[in-house]
């Protein structure tokens, strides 16, 4: 959801100190924590944040990521310290406007839940 109109939005950005990939368990290249609104089962509006990852190896196939791990890799593949201006801010904004409000995919939580129920996780 978008933040209120009155608010400005403030997004905590990280690049060392990361935690882990929670699809790989590698240590991120970026996080993103940033508010979070949505409503209750009353229809109430709640105010949160969530957090949104980075990851080097899960998110190489999507087109969403790729400008942005490409200023925070290197040809090989290692991470380097990406040059903090306004176009890596750039990056990480258009980055963010795509995946934020991201859903799951039903059908692939549903495939997992049945691996994990049939002990193949
Ligand atoms: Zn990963």
């Amino acid at each position: 959801m978008t933040p209120a109109p009155d608010r400005p939005e403030t997004i905590e950005v990280r690049i060392s100190e990361t935690s882990v990939c929670p699809r790989c368990a590698i240590p991120v290249l970026l996080s993103a924590r940033y508010p979070h609104a949505w409503s209750n089962r009353a229809g109430e509006r709640v105010d949160g944040h969530k957090e949104t990852a980075l990851c080097g190896s899960c998110d190489m196939s999507d087109p969403a990521a790729r400008p942005l791990l490409a200023a925070l890799l290197c040809a090989d593949g290692r991470p380097v310290a990406p040059r903090l201006d306004e176009a890596f801010a750039g990056l990480v904004l258009d980055w963010l406007a795509i995946v934020r409000d991201r859903t799951p995919n039903r059908a692939d939580l549903d495939a997992e839940e049945a691996r994990w129920r049939a002990g193949d996780l």
